[in-house]
């Protein structure tokens, strides 16, 4: 709670210094916040500010358990009273896999930035902040208290960045909430940069934090100062409002090369069927759906339909993620610039998740079509997220909530008590939706497909491919046509060995902002060597292949990682697996499709299917690195520039 001379203290900041009884070193603020990771409590963030002379301190410490595992950072940020920075430092952890280590310390016009081990004299422009990431969020309270007094600049630059982040603050409005009988006046910011894509930040009329919405990439993220926690869900739904508008506008202004009736002539087409590709082949597209396709000789294009001449280029299926969570707008202009055209999401926010579903299937949004898996888990401290159904009766609601939700599927987390799993399958079931999820403890793969559930998420077969034990859990999994996401992309990224760099599998991370590079910069399985990780990651490689070949199908999901790109390290990865390119790319395609039953309506490229296609540079059939190569993405019909929608979220093209 913070203390009640905070108001009358902060008030004397923006004036001239108060005289003061203690003037070698005087707490004037602090404040708790609540945080949670998907809504749910998982710990706090306190925070101080003394003042001594005329510089001010502000320590925090951010501190949370997540699913069992504490992830702690203490920091302090000192600053001139008017809240310009003088020195920095973050040490812990921000997030499970996200290690900070940063140091800053300015020195006239210039800094000395130390950060993940490597130090740079960085050159400072006239306005600039120190801020590494969401956390603390006390940091970005005196963020905001700067660019307030310093003119509102559109651009606040940042460090540590790469080497200089852009942050781009927009005030978003007045509003009051009601706690009880109290009402409190608040202002609402985007802030766009602190972390990859935009987080909703709450003052209250004295400056302080009130809340913060954030993602960074993951999953959502709120913190909420300790006395407004009834007002959460309202925040959520605020902050929801706000970046949905966000998405409208950023569709508003992305340019559509094409849409409605068309003739795509001149291109290879790998229709995704299995059959060979077509050399100088006709995509007829009218009204969001394939009219007609084939090789030109066999296709007569009508002379009032337009054409486009993509001779050079490779048509395929627009691709699919089974694992995400699409817990920021910013997802949909990078799944189509990646030719993600389909994603399934694998836990979100219920009030998020809907809202962008609602958003693009109605046409005010772009992005890729949603399918929802809704999570459930068991409850207790560790259990993730605030869905659970820990006795039958509950799995039975939780069911009903995501089928009335328009939810596809249910997703079964790692605390549900095997008689649970069975009854929300049974439920799932009647309602005519899927299960997926992971193997909850207690419970072997096998004894999970026993129970009802229709995919499994991850690869959760232990032991070697060629062994007894594995080769009958993958007939056990083919005789109850169990679908798998193994996520191997997923695993790479957080198993590499440390010292490795990403663009060593991944080039494409030069090609991401740099506060999701400094996500990633830090992650990676320490104390390994390179040699050893990839022993591990070509374990579940030959597991890939081995349930392949054994006729499970096998969809690829990402599980988020480098957004985009991870959906092409998986596919690559399927071929390091041993799958062909039309197979690994199938895994992308049409056997997902048919793993959601929507293989009448997507998932290759024939006649009156959807008209979601990737218009690439290079044939992947060729080499499947080509599926990098996207130029156009074709969404029910709708043909988005990919270059411009990696730029519309700051990507490089
Ligand atoms: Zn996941």
């Amino acid at each position: 709670m913070r203390i009640a001379v905070a108001a009358l203290v902060v008030a004397t900041l923006v004036s001239a210094p108060a005289v003061r009884l203690q003037p070698d070193r005087d707490q004037i603020e602090r404040g708790t916040l609540r945080l949670h990771y998907v809504q749910k409590p998982i710990g706090y963030e306190r925070y101080e500010i003394t003042r001594d002379g005329d510089a001010l301190t502000l320590s925090s410490d951010f501190d949370f358990t997540d699913r069992g595992g504490r992830v702690q950072l203490a920091a302090t940020l000192r600053t001139k009273n008017d809240f310009t920075p003088l020195a920095f430092k973050a040490t812990g952890k921000s997030y499970r896999f996200v290690n900070v280590d940063s140091e800053i310390r300015v020195d006239g016009s210039d800094a000395l930035v130390r950060a993940d081990g490597a130090e740079a004299r960085v050159t400072l422009p006239a306005q600039f902040y120190t801020v590494d990431g969401y956390a603390p969020f006390a940091a970005q309270m005196l963020m905001l208290r700067y660019w307030k007094q310093h003119g509102q600049p559109r651009v606040l630059r940042t460090v540590p960045g790469l080497p200089i982040n852009e942050v781009v603050i927009e005030p978003r409005g007045r509003e009051a909430i009601r706690i009880g009988t109290a009402v409190v006046r608040l202002e609402r910011y985007a802030i766009d940069g602190v972390v990859w894509g935009r987080e909703t930040v709450w003052l209250d009329d004295q400056g302080s934090l009130a809340a913060a919405i954030t993602r960074a990439g993951g999953l959502s993220f709120e913190a909420v100062r300790e006395d407004l926690e009834p007002a959460l869900v309202g925040f959520v739904q605020r902050a929801t409002r706000d970046r949905i508008g966000d998405l409208e506008n950023l569709t508003r202004q992305m340019p559509l090369l094409k849409s409605g009736t068309y003739a795509m002539v001149g291109a290879t087409i790998v229709d995704g069927t299995g059959r060979q590709a077509i050399a100088d082949g006709v995509v007829v597209v009218r009204d969001g759906r394939i009219a007609d396709v084939g090789s030109r000789d066999t296709i007569t294009v009508p002379a009032d339909v337009p054409t486009v001449a993509v001779a050079g280029k490779t048509i395929v299926p627009g691709l699919w993620d089974m694992h995400t969570h699409v817990t920021q707008i910013e997802w949909a202009p990078v799944y189509l610039a990646a030719g993600v055209t389909t994603v399934r999401d694998m836990g979100n926010e219920l009030e998020f998740v809907t809202a962008l579903r609602d958003a693009i299937d109605s046409g005010r949004a772009l992005g890729p079509r949603l399918l929802l898996a809704g999570l459930v888990d068991g409850g207790g401290p560790d259990a993730f997220g605030v869905v659970y159904a820990a006795t039958a009766e509950e799995a039975k609601q939780v069911v009903a909530t995501y089928h009335d939700a328009g939810f596809q599927q249910i997703k079964i987390y790692t605390l549900v008590t095997p008689p649970i799993v069975a009854a929300i399958c049974a439920e799932a079931h009647r309602f005519g939706m899927t299960v997926t999820g992971h193997v909850p403890n207690g419970m072997t793969i096998e004894q999970a497909a026993a129970a009802g559930m229709d995919q499994i998420a991850h690869l959760a077969i232990r032991g070697d491919a060629g062994s007894d034990d594995v080769a009958k859990t993958i007939q056990f999994l083919k005789a109850h046509k169990t679908v798998i996401d193994p996520t191997q992309s997923w695993n790479e990224l957080l198993g590499h060995a440390a010292g490795t760099p990403i663009s060593a599998f991944q080039p494409a991370v030069t090609k991401i902002p740099a506060p999701l590079n400094r996500v990633f910069s830090n992650a990676g399985a320490a104390g390994i060597d390179a040699a050893t990780a990839r022993t591990r990651l070509e374990r579940g490689l030959r597991i890939v292949k081995a349930l392949h070949d054994a006729g499970v199908p096998v969809v690829v999901g990402t599980d988020e990682g480098i957004p985009g790109h991870s959906v092409h390290r998986e596919i690559e990865l399927y071929v390091e697996a041993g799958l062909t390119p039309m197979e690994a790319l199938q895994a992308a395609t049409i056997v997902p499709a048919r793993a959601m039953k929507l293989d009448g309506e997507a998932g290759t490229l024939e006649r009156g299917k959807r008209a979601d296609m990737v218009v690439l540079n290079a044939n992947p059939l060729e080499s499947i690195r080509n599926i990098r190569a996207v130029r156009w993405t074709i969404r029910a019909g709708r043909v988005y520039d990919a270059p411009a929608l990696w730029k519309s979220v700051r990507f490089l093209p």
